[in-house]
């Protein structure tokens, strides 16, 4: 877990330079580098903001009646979502999520509930490294990633997103270290930290042995691509920063054709169509037509670490 000293990348706005001058002010003065729940600022978005916080206020706006495509980029259709609920809700209307509209806006969510309030709280704790799939599925998986934010940010730990846990979940740093989101290609608890490692049968990629049906999520947010051919079976190509992720054998795909996807959105679900002989998840990356050994990056998603950038994987090495 990145500690709450990691510094948000400059792109998530002036709330979120507020609070990262005040934590560098509390670690000047010798303060915890656990800054008490009073310290978090609610992040302000605006037409124009992207990251994490975004995709959250999307979730949030769908999950309060004002659907909205949860693509990370706060557009005209964000924005009009916004002015609609802040119409509704008897706020002033600006377009504009600051902490008024924030609080507004955040459902206390538990284990056991599920839906679009859940998916945001997920975003937002895969921002501060939990590395879980955002399923809208509040399970055992989202319930200990929660407890362990709050201790490690002087919340009391008993498992519910309400308002303070939000607001720090929202306001308090995170990004991974990687200037990126990241989560896990399977649930984390589906195969053992030694499978992510395993060497590829004839060139860079990984094999993971999974049963069919076990949900495949986005490893990073960008724009998916549903497709099928003889080699891969139903498979999913993810382009995001200058790499090609590519999933396959899918037993099913979770959409059809090209949409912008977040960190932990899920894909399809694992199979064994195409050229294979069982059921498992295959997986590559793709940098500068280069096939990359994805080991590193999805050990490090896996521990909760910053990942290498893709560009930095190598090209061999991950065959045996
Ligand atoms: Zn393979």
């Amino acid at each position: 877990m990145p500690t709450s000293t990691t510094l948000p990348p400059a792109r998530r706005g002036r709330g979120l330079a507020v609070v990262t001058a005040l934590v560098a002010f509390l670690a000047a003065l010798g303060l915890s580098s656990a800054p008490p729940a009073s310290a978090a600022t609610w992040p302000v978005l605006r037409s124009g903001s992207i990251g994490a916080e975004v995709t959250a206020a999307q979730h949030l706006l769908t999950a309060r009646g004002h659907a909205t495509g949860a693509d990370g980029a706060f557009g005209p259709a964000t924005d009009s979502a916004v002015r609609a609920f802040q119409s509704g809700a008897g706020i002033a209307v600006d377009g504009v999520v600051g902490s008024g509209t924030w609080s507004a806006l955040v459902v206390t969510v538990r284990s056991g509930d599920s839906g679009p309030a859940v998916q945001a709280a997920q975003v937002l704790l895969n921002k501060h490294g939990a590395g879980i799939g955002v399923d809208g599925a509040f399970g055992p998986g989202t319930d200990a990633a929660v407890r362990s934010f709050q201790s490690a940010n002087g919340l009391a730990s008993d498992g519910i997103v309400g308002p303070a846990t939000w607001q720090s979940l929202a306001g308090a740093g995170g990004g991974g270290g990687g200037g990126g989101d990241w989560a896990p290609i399977i649930p984390r608890d589906n195969l053992p930290r030694s499978a992510y490692g395993a060497p590829h049968h004839t060139y860079p990629a990984l094999d993971l042995p999974t049963a069919t049906g076990v949900p495949a999520y986005a490893i990073t947010g960008g724009t998916a691509t549903a497709m099928s051919n003889d080699r891969c079976g139903n498979g999913v190509s993810l382009s995001a920063g200058g790499a090609t992720y590519l999933y396959c054998h899918f037993d099913s795909h979770a959409f059809s054709g090209t949409r912008t996807v977040a960190a932990g959105e899920l894909l399809g679900r694992t199979g064994n169509t195409g050229n294979s002989t069982g059921p498992h998840l295959h997986f590559q990356v793709t940098v500068d037509g280069s096939l990359r050994c994805p080991q590193a990056l999805v050990l490090a998603v896996y521990d909760g670490v910053a990942p290498p950038a893709p560009s930095s994987l190598p090209t061999s090495g991950c065959v045996g």
